[in-house]
């Protein structure tokens, strides 16, 4: 039960499961006994669907190393890299908060962890679109919803080298567009852009450079095809709360 309350706080009971921002993100841990359990026996949490799921927009083969390869590593190496220390009971959410007095290793590895799973949520085939809310929130935020696309690309298209493209809730509620390197995200405290993550985009080569070799703007085109949008109004919809 313990470990199951862990991956239950962290949104991560089963692969499909919603990863709470509340969790992640605004919420101080009250509950802190409620991750206690972190252990380095947790598993790794399943990829919600299977790796041929997303094509042609994103291959089998790049699906299988990036999960079971890159995602895998990022896991292994996180959970080694906390353990006996005092971070092994900290929710990630206060690792991230405080990441600016932890090491390298927690840092890229933490962040690696938890940006793919954010990541593999937000894709998949299907969904119905931005909700009725989150799209007014788009429009007033970028003025239309091609407006914010082209936004979230030159953010995504600009990063140089590694790293990840995001539309995320500030702590006012309103949206806004940016990106971070390596394996950064906006809940970190040494992060140039900070906020709740509500939908995000793997930049690094090894998520595309199999089908798309060096041309990561039509990755980016292709991946407004498998966007996950009722899992980003979800997220949308917590984050508001
Ligand atoms: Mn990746």
């Amino acid at each position: 039960m313990e470990r199951r309350k862990f991956l239950k706080a962290a949104g991560l009971v089963t692969a499909a499961a919603y990863v709470s921002p509340k969790i992640f993100a605004d919420e101080k841990s009250s509950d802190a006994s409620s991750v206690g359990d972190f252990s380095p026996a947790f598993e790794f949490p399943a990829l919600p669907y299977a790796y041929d799921a997303l094509e042609p927009y994103i291959d089998a083969r790049t699906m299988e190393i990036h999960y079971d390869k890159h995602h895998r590593a990022y896991f292994t190496n996180f959970v080694n890299a906390i353990k006996g220390t005092s971070l092994e009971t900290m929710p990630i959410n206060e690792i991230f908060a405080s990441m600016s007095k932890h090491s390298d290793a927690v840092r890229n590895n933490g962040g690696g962890f938890y940006n793919h799973v954010i990541f593999w949520n937000n894709l998949g085939k299907g969904s119905s679109g931005a909700s009725p809310e989150l799209s007014a929130a788009i429009t007033k935020t970028f003025g239309s919803f091609d407006k914010f696309k082209e936004t979230f690309n030159n953010a995504a298209k600009s990063r140089f080298g590694s790293g990840w493209a995001w539309l995320y809730i500030n702590s006012d509620k309103t949206l806004a567009v940016g990106s971070t390197p390596n394996q950064d995200n906006p809940l970190m405290d040494l992060s140039a852009i900070k906020g709740t993550p509500l939908l995000t985009l793997d930049v690094w080569e090894h998520a595309y450079y199999l089908k798309y070799q060096n041309k990561r703007a039509d990755y980016i085109d292709a991946f407004w095809n498998v966007v996950n949008w009722d899992e980003v109004n979800k997220r949308y919809q917590a984050a508001l709360k």
